[in-house]
């Protein structure tokens, strides 16, 4: 008898506006345990995002392109329904703060009342990213500070070129 083994496919979705050091460790770390790893950028229409989508997805694929088995994509669906469209059954997010388990598990439970296939893998934090979030990368770039330590190089050029003219 052959056994055809199934692909383990897992979706980290997020905002990224923009991309993050604490992101990237994430990505990594559970690029690991899968044999496909999507970063879903949402695309929500009700935030107001300082990166386009396809902004923010140029970003992650030019700073993920190193890891052979993650792939960039979008979504504006449920995000259960995407996961179906992809074959994909494990959603990770990560975890800084107990504040995050609060909202995270709230989410994490309504996902599986809406397709009860699908499971969350909380990734704890790097304690060294543990105070990292896009909004106070945005916050300290928009302000002209130093912002090297918290993303890729390439994203910090993208962002100098966004906060040029003083707002
Ligand atoms: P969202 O707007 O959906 O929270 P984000 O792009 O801000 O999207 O974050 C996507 C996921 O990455 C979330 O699970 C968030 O908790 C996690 N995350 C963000 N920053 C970090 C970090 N510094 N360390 C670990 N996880 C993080």
């Amino acid at each position: 008898m052959t056994t055809i083994k199934q692909e383990r496919v897992a979706v980290y979705p997020g905002s990224f506006d923009p991309v993050t050091y604490g992101h990237l460790d994430i990505i990594r770390r559970s690029a690991r345990q899968y044999d496909r790893l999507i970063v879903a950028v949402l695309n929500n229409t009700s935030k107001n995002p300082l990166f386009s989508v396809e902004e923010r997805k140029e970003m992650l694929a030019e700073v993920t392109q190193d890891i052979p088995n993650v792939e960039i994509d979008s979504f504006r669906d449920l995000l259960v329904r995407f996961m179906k469209s992809r074959q994909a059954n494990v959603i990770i997010r990560g975890i800084r703060s107990v504040t995050d388990f609060e909202y995270e598990l709230q989410l994490a439970s309504t996902n599986h009342l809406l397709d009860d296939e699908i499971d969350t893998v909380f990734m704890m934090t790097n304690p060294k990213y543990s105070y990292l979030s896009s909004s106070i990368v945005k916050e300290i770039a928009r302000f002209n500070g130093e912002v090297r330590e918290l993303v890729p190089h390439s994203v910090e050029q993208r962002m100098k070129a966004k906060y040029k003219d003083p707002i």
